[in-house]
């Protein structure tokens, strides 16, 4: 059973407003087992913690062994395995969600927020993108700098240098959850879209717990999260700021709450697929502890799940910003 993070008193906050569209009434909605409360924003439905740990905590959380391990939280654990395994196999399944959409990637400036070791920048990069990466974790920065030579800030990304129309994409996947700001966040990102530029965005999915309220894994563990989206209140927030759809939808990795038989079938292709890799790889044998915990949060192997319905646990959502009205 996943034990309860203990924030510490002094350092938590009250968020007196929606931190998406800045309204002040809200409506109670439910108390993590962290003792922070969530509240929906009455204006705009997005859904915030009303207690929140301040930046200090959050930074102090990250910098503690967040991707390696030792950590209350181990989910991550294998986080660095998994890096170098994909980057071996030059496959990584974030590109996959892509790459229907940006087939070419020579030239393009490619921004990656919250890149932890790099293994989808190093991807890029051999596919002739000029890519950057902002990571808050400083053990993930050392590997990303030492071991794959890539160009990444190690600051909270508050403090990182945003010029407007500087990138053609920017990417993060399972990030935007945990920055304090998500209105700033996506206002500055979009303003540092070049006009037709790709904005790709992971986060949990709210609309499970509207389906299943306290039993959904998305409030009963990652206590770092600090608000969450329904896929209406994400689309309409990134529409009213300049981007039209391109994509989205939900998909569910396997060790999460779901429909057991959806979850065994992706177990089992996960485990024909590492089977598959190890065999095809043998260096990768050293990995083999990662390969077999299959409570990662993989989002491969590739005929990955999509549910067009919205009710996957996770969504991903890719727009573009407007080309300019005049040109
Ligand atoms: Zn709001």
């Amino acid at each position: 059973m996943q034990v309860a993070h203990h924030w510490h008193a002094d350092h938590l906050i009250r968020e007196e407003r929606c931190p998406l569209c800045h309204e002040r009434s809200s409506t109670h909605l439910f108390i993590r087992q962290d003792g922070l409360p969530l509240e929906e924003c009455t204006a705009c439905r997005f859904v915030y913690l009303g207690v929140r740990p301040d930046e200090s905590a959050l930074h102090q959380y990250y910098a503690e062994h967040y991707f390696t391990g030792s950590f209350t939280n181990s989910t991550y654990s294998y986080y660095f395995d998994y890096a170098e395994a994909v980057i071996d196999l030059n496959y990584c399944p974030r590109l996959q969600r892509l790459e229907p959409f940006i087939a070419q990637w020579q030239g393009k400036k490619v921004l990656e927020i919250g890149c932890a070791a790099g293994a989808t920048l190093e991807l890029l990069r051999r596919k002739g993108a000029l890519v950057r990466g902002i990571e808050i974790s400083a053990e993930a920065v050392a590997i990303a700098r030492d071991h794959y030579h890539l160009d990444v800030s190690c600051v909270p990304f508050e403090f990182f240098f945003l010029a407007n129309q500087s990138y053609d994409v920017i990417m993060l996947f399972d990030v935007l959850e945990h920055l304090p700001e998500p209105g700033k966040t996506l206002d500055r990102l979009v303003d540092a879209l070049v006009p037709g530029g790709f904005l790709a965005v992971t986060v949990p999915n709210f609309s499970c717990f509207d389906q299943l309220g306290a039993a959904w894994s998305g409030v009963q563990t990652y206590w770092e999260h600090l608000h969450y989206f329904r896929p209406d209140v994400l689309l309409a927030t990134l529409q009213q700021r300049g981007c039209i759809l391109t994509e989205i939808y939900s998909f569910t990795a396997a060790g999460q709450q779901a429909d057991k038989g959806v979850v065994q079938m992706i177990t089992e292709a996960r485990r024909v697929y590492f089977q598959n890799l190890l065999d095809k790889f043998p260096h990768l044998h050293h990995f083999k502890r990662f390969f077999r915990s299959l409570k990662f949060r993989l989002t491969g192997p590739p005929a990955l799940p999509r549910s067009p319905d919205l009710s996957g646990m996770d969504m991903f959502c890719l727009v573009q910003k407007k080309e300019d009205e005049q040109s």
